[in-house]
């Protein structure tokens, strides 16, 4: 049989950033979006997080379907600018979802890499998060280093690291050119265990070279390995085109981002499974997904967030409309 992965062309890092369409930088002074949500705690339990997106530093990595870098900084992000973001986060009304009490930053980039996020502002960004029960920050599985740990003291909550897993397949971990291995990512979580940390994997519900079915078992396959390496929290993130490398594997028939019912299928199918860990559909790119309608698309959103939130699978939206359901066996 032949491995996935292994009938896709190969693109290095020049080819991966040469087939980027043009960045919109930020503002380095202001955050690039704010806004609450519930986070799950446990099931059924919900809390009122604060995101926010932070400007900073492009990732050094050259993964071939990340569009993270559109909104970063060709340089270094400047020192001072990240609490400064962080002080207009912070000033902000809370949302419906009540005073938050957790809160992401997430800088489309590694927390741990100096060059995004300068060591010297770590003591002003743990003071200004100091009420938070719970900080999430996000970063490379090879960049978890000793200084997770030293912020983490710095913290009055819990740290929680997220990190990109992709995939457990080991050929399109390879393709995709993040430079780890699931052994890396399994490392990384142990490092953060062992240091008190919280590990939150993301996990691709789409992958190219295979099809809507096999990008259902293998989002399923990486769940399992991310929980399996000690998890809290998989978040499943629907693979969007766009950032130029997937958009011409999708011109050439080899990338096709999965459906509004594959996604759905990929969150029922891990909840109905006992996963072991809080599992998560990402819905902020909802709309972007074909296979959902004006009568369908909000209420198939409402319920994927219910489940988030009850981590058990609900009983379908009924629906009149003529929407694919996923109906695999
Ligand atoms: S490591 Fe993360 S942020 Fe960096 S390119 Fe890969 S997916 Fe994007
Ligand atoms: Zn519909």
């Amino acid at each position: 049989m032949t491995p996935p992965g292994a009938g896709l062309p190969r693109f290095t890092a020049a080819m991966v950033r040469g087939l980027r369409g043009p960045k919109s930088p930020p503002d380095p002074r202001r955050p690039i979006a704010v806004w609450d949500e519930l986070e799950t705690a446990a099931p059924g339990v919900g809390v009122a997080t604060r995101v926010v997106l932070l400007a900073g530093a492009e990732c050094p990595f050259p993964c071939a379907h990340c569009d993270l870098w559109r909104h970063t900084l060709d340089g270094p992000t400047p020192p001072g600018a990240l609490p400064e973001q962080l002080r207009a986060a912070l000033s902000l009304e809370a949302g419906p979802a009540g005073t938050p009490t957790w809160i992401k930053l997430y800088n489309a980039s590694n927390f741990s890499d100096p060059r995004a996020v300068p060591p010297e502002d770590l003591p002003a960004i743990a003071a200004l998060v100091r009420g938070f029960g719970r900080v999430v920050v996000e970063t490379h599985p090879r960049l978890v280093d000793d200084g997770l740990a030293r912020f983490a003291a710095a913290l009055g909550g819990r740290l929680e690291v997220a990190m990109g897993l992709e995939t457990a397949d080991a050929g399109l971990l390879a393709w995709i050119g993040k430079g780890m291995s699931r052994e890396d990512f399994a490392a990384a979580c142990a490092r953060l265990a062992a240091a008190g940390i919280d590990a939150r994997a993301f996990v691709l519900v789409g992958l190219p070279g295979l099809d809507e079915r096999a990008s259902v078992a293998a989002a399923l396959e990486a769940t399992a390995f991310a929980v399996a390496s000690g998890v809290r929290h998989v978040s499943l993130v629907p693979t969007r085109p766009g950032n130029g490398t997937l958009d011409r594997l999708g011109a050439e028939g080899l990338f096709r981002p999965v459906g509004a019912a594959a996604a759905e299928a990929v969150l029922e199918r891990a909840l109905g499974g006992d996963p072991g860990a809080i599992v998560t559909l990402d819905g902020w790119d909802w709309g972007r997904l074909e296979g959902h309608c004006d009568a369908c698309r909000d209420p198939r959103l409402a319920r994927i967030t219910a489940m988030n939130l009850a981590q058990r699978v609900l009983a379908p939206v009924p629906r009149a409309c003529a929407c694919p359901a996923a109906g695999y066996d």
